[in-house]
């Protein structure tokens, strides 16, 4: 099986027709794949739970960590559906409570991702989701700031891929399973 074949890069096309490609956003050069017109057709944003749901290897996990803001969307739709709770992963001084953060280069600029030092348990079962991997810089602090609390973080879930930056392939590396819905290459 290929890595493509793996991550189902090339099916779910009648999902990936309702992404919207805005060239030169938010700066030139960068195709910003924009999930929101999905989101705004009921049928297709609930058979793309389903079918993220369907990509999860193993028991039910105790959290889907969701990164702000785009992956709370698709987080807590995953997260009811398979009953289990959010853990919101925000940005810089969001959180109101005691933070953890770590700081992590984007494909445009740098970010600072928090949560809740409370928020998980060691060895909680911890499922990562974010609506698109691109260099993976921001789901590889994700993971690092999961399991620096001790959390098991295995599995990964992202509605598009972009596999020529290279970011599935860096997650893998690190022993996640990365599941895409679809990928974009270059197109
Ligand atoms: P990265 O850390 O490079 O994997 O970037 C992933 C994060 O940045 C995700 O939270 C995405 O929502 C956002 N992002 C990065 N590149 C794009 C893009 N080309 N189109 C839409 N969102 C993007």
């Amino acid at each position: 099986m290929t890595k493509r074949m793996a991550s189902n890069g090339d099916q779910n096309g009648d999902l990936k027709d309702l992404v919207r490609t805005i060239p030169d956003h938010p700066k030139p050069g960068i195709m910003f794949r924009d999930i929101s017109t999905l989101m705004l057709e009921g049928e297709a944003f609930g058979a793309a739970i389903d079918r993220l749901a369907s990509l999860l290897d193993g028991d039910r996990p105790d959290l889907i960590a969701g990164i702000e803001a785009r992956g709370f969307v698709f987080a807590s739709a995953l997260a009811y559906k398979l009953g289990c709770g959010v853990l919101m992963l925000r940005k810089r001084g969001k959180l109101p409570g005691t933070t953890i953060s770590i700081e992590y280069a984007l494909e445009y600029g740098t970010d600072m991702l928090e949560m809740h030092d409370d928020a998980c348990g060691p060895g909680a079962n911890v499922v990562l989701v974010d609506d698109l991997i691109a260099t993976g810089g921001t789901a590889m602090a994700a993971v690092e700031l999961l399991r620096g609390r001790g959390a098991r973080v295995e599995q990964a879930l992202f509605v598009i891929d972009l596999p020529e930056l290279g970011g599935a392939e860096r997650l893998r590396e690190a022993e996640m399973g990365v599941h895409a819905l679809m990928a974009f290459d270059g197109e």
